[in-house]
């Protein structure tokens, strides 16, 4: 989607830097983190949020990427948040799993 933040840095138009990528989903660090570690995972493909998740394979491959992102970083305790509609704080309306870990976590 053109509008989409979410959308245009998986494409890399603002360079930022992936701490892990695999062909599902890209994860990089939250530009406001609210703990020490805080983390985003974001589908390549654009689901504004979990209620527009038509395709269960989505959530079960951002799932292992959390697995796999936090066990390549050594984060072995960490809370994940998905925040639904705008009510529930959603800001960005591509689907993300909030990663967070260290230091401010509650
Ligand atoms: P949510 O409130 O669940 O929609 O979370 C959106 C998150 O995206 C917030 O924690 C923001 O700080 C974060 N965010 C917004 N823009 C960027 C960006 N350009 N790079 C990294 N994180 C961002
Ligand atoms: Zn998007």
């Amino acid at each position: 989607m053109t509008d989409c933040i979410f959308c245009k840095i998986i494409n890399g138009d603002f360079g930022t830097e992936f701490v892990y990528e695999n062909e599902y989903a890209v994860v990089f660090k939250d530009i406001n983190p609210k703990a020490e570690i805080h983390l985003l995972v974001v589908p390549r493909v654009h689901v504004e949020s979990l209620n527009e998740l038509d395709d269960e394979k989505i959530l079960g491959k951002l799932m292992m990427t959390v697995k796999e992102v936090t066990k390549k970083e050594g984060i072995k305790s960490y809370r994940t948040v998905i925040n639904t509609g705008k009510e529930a704080g959603q800001e960005v309306f591509h689907l993300h799993i909030h990663i967070l870990a260290g230091k401010g976590v509650i």
